[in-house]
């Protein structure tokens, strides 16, 4: 997501000392994410950009603890000013790269990993950074409790084959795959919310968007 940086954007964040942005992030290691004082389930969006999907499901669903992780002040600064016009208790906001987030979260501790339109990193040499690579995925397989989901949607084709792959081929199984997500929730029989990101809205018209969800391969051993 191209944003123009914000000078000021890590200040700005911790404005006003408020309860969404999580700042002393290194005081919390071990612990995280069990700051919601309740036991509900915890679903993560890595990479929110200006936030309109995991704010809009916060106050949609209060019964599920949301967390929104960008690696970019910036972006992650747009995120909190939509929170701020509402009063949530569900919605947490950290600014890490999803690279460290074995480091902040309990093993274990996630029910949903939302992957949306994740940044497709086209040349081959950048495929370590792509969200489904393996590197990443074993890390959601450590944070992501045993029947935990990965959820992705897309809109970029030769992502989405990137990510069947390695998502198959790292100790996941794939399930409700969709090759054209808008039309299928034009089904009456498909009862999937769709709520739908920045990025899908602005794009979404341009041609179908990929989904699909992933879970843990479990061994019995
Ligand atoms: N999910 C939003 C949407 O659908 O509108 C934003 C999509 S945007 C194309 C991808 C976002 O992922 C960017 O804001 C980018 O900064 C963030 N991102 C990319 N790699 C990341 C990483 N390793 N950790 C955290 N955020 C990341």
């Amino acid at each position: 997501m191209r944003l123009r940086k914000i000078k000021d954007a890590k200040e700005r964040l911790c404005q006003d000392n408020n309860k969404y942005f999580i700042n002393d992030l290194d005081n919390l290691k071990g612990k995280f994410p069990n700051i919601f004082n309740n036991s509900n389930p915890i679903h993560i969006e890595i990479g929110c950009g200006k936030g309109k999907f995991i704010v809009e499901n916060a106050i949609r669903h209060p019964e599920i603890n949301f967390i929104a992780v960008e690696k970019f002040d910036s972006v992650l600064l747009r995120c909190l000013e939509k929170a701020l016009n509402y009063d949530l208790n569900n919605l947490k906001l950290i600014n890490v790269d999803a690279l460290e987030l074995g480091t902040y979260f309990k093993e274990k501790s996630i029910d949903v990993i939302y992957l949306n339109f994740s940044d497709p990193w086209p040349k081959r040499h950048h495929a370590k950074r792509r969200l489904t690579s393996p590197t990443f995925l074993e890390i959601y397989k450590k944070i992501l409790k045993d029947d935990g989901a990965i959820y992705q949607k897309t809109d970029n084709r030769i992502l989405f084959a990137y990510s069947l792959e390695s998502i198959s081929n790292n100790g996941f199984s794939i399930s409700n795959i969709s090759l054209d997500l808008h039309k299928d929730l034009l089904n009456e029989n498909n009862k999937l919310e769709n709520i739908e990101t920045e990025y899908e809205e602005k794009f979404g018209v341009n041609g179908p968007i990929y989904r699909l969800e992933a879970r843990k391969v479990l061994n019995n051993d």
